[in-house]
Order: structure tokens, then C-alpha cells, then sequence
């Protein structure tokens, strides 16, 4: 299967990497941090604790979830509201809980089967959910510049509070016990800082070429 594994910390230029070589692919892109927000969201509306984990773990086995340019969750678009401070504040407790990640990582092989593959992008999709991707890439950026992007896209919040979050979660998905945050031993590591977003995608590209000679 042809599988382009993206991983790294908030910031470090995923989903901007992953869409384009996507596109140049003619492959679909998955995002697997908006499956972990859509199922953190949904536990909100409902009134559920996220640090509840048995419940939590239920209604990741029983909600509905599209992940594509839109987020449709139980029916109802959430492209939005997953990405609000509430969610960002409460994704990393559902995403330490090992009987989410179960159900999560189940969907997206699913998904990787019914596409024909794709570039997916998320914290341990190169070391967890496709260790025999053929390409890995493990993207980092320094510190500063992943809470500026980040701060830019947020334009309500202030670029302490968007550090401070960010290095909150990177301490939390990289130390919770099931899946953390964690660089695959046959992942390329790229550093994004101040790198045109056109080098780095061609960088991919060329390991894909040299996978697919
Ligand atoms: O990528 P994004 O920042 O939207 O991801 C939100 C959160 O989802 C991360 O902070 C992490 O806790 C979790 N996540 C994960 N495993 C993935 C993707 C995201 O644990 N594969």
C-alpha cells in the first residue's frame, strides 16, 4: 500500500506538507489529530469528562467520523469547533486514553485500505499505525517558530498563551504511556525552520521517487 507516514510535534508544518504532496501524489490526505479532536469535541457536547475513559472510549466506538476537508461528526459539520481552545485544551487527556487510540488507529487503517493508501499525517503513524510505510518523515521546526505559525492561523490568541499551550501538549503526547509523540528509527527528520514550504514537499517527493524508482 502506498502509504506517506507525516508525523511531528504542533507546528512543525504537517498538514501543510502532507496536503501538498497529496495533491502532487494524486493520493488522499488523512489528518489524524482532527480524528482526536473530533472525538474530544464530541465528548464536550455531550457533557462527558474527557478524563472519564471508559466513556470517552465508548463513544469513540460509536460516533460517526468524516475526516476529509470537512469534519463531519454524528451528521454535523465540526470543521470549526475542533480546532477551539477548548478542544486543544482537553485533545491530549482523550488522546492518551489506549482504548481511543485502539478504535482511532483501527479507523484510519480502514481508511488507508478503502483509499488505495494516502499521505496521513499525526504523531505515530511512521512508529504505530503504518510501521511498513514505505516513507517516513518525522517534521520538526524550532520551538518559537511552530508557536508563531500556530499563533497566526489563532488569530484570537496571544502567542504566549499559544506557547505555552504548545509546549504543554508536546510534554504531554510525548511522555503519556500508549503511543507517544516518538520518531521512527527508519524516519527522515526534517527541520522546517525558515525552509520555503516548496523545498520541504519536494524534499518528500524525492523520497518517494527513490522508493518508486
Ligand atoms: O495535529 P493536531 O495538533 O491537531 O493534533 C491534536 C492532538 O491529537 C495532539 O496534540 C495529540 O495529542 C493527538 N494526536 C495523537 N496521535 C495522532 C494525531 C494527533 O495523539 N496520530
Amino acid at each position: 500500500m502506498r502509504v506517506v507516514a507525516i508525523d511531528g510535534p504542533a507546528g512543525s508544518g504537517k498538514s501543510t506538507v502532507a496536503r501538498a504532496v497529496a495533491a502532487r501524489l494524486g493520493l488522499d490526505y488523512l489528518d489524524t489529530g482532527a480524528m482526536y479532536r473530533a472525538v474530544t469535541f464530541a465528548a464536550i457536547r455531550r457533557g462527558i469528562d474527557p478524563e472519564d475513559a471508559a466513556l470517552v472510549a465508548e463513544l469513540a466506538r460509536e460516533i460517526t467520523l468524516e475526516v476529509a476537508d470537512q469534519v463531519v461528526v454524528d451528521g454535523a459539520d465540526a470543521t470549526i469547533e475542533i480546532r477551539s481552545p477548548e478542544v486543544t485544551r482537553a485533545v491530549s487527556t482523550v488522546a492518551a486514553n489506549p482504548d481511543v487510540r485502539k478504535e482511532l488507529v483501527a479507523r484510519q487503517r480502514e481508511w488507508a485500505r478503502a483509499h488505495g493508501g494516502g499521505v496521513i499525517e499525526g504523531r505515530d503513524i511512521g512508529s504505530v499505525v503504518f510501521p511498513e510505510a514505505p516513507v517516513k518523515v518525522y517534521l520538526t521546526a524550532d520551538d518559537g517558530e511552530r508557536a508563531l505559525r500556530r499563533s497566526r492561523e489563532m488569530i484570537d490568541l496571544h502567542y504566549d498563551q499559544v506557547a505555552a499551550d504548545i509546549a504543554r501538549r508536546d510534554h504531554a503526547d510525548s511522555t503519556r504511556d500508549v503511543s507517544p509523540l516518538d520518531v521512527a528509527p527508519d524516519a527522515v527528520r526534517i527541520d522546517t525552520t525558515l525552509r520555503p514550504v516548496d523545498d520541504i514537499v519536494q524534499q518528500v517527493l524525492d523520497l518517494v521517487a527513490v522508493q518508486e524508482p
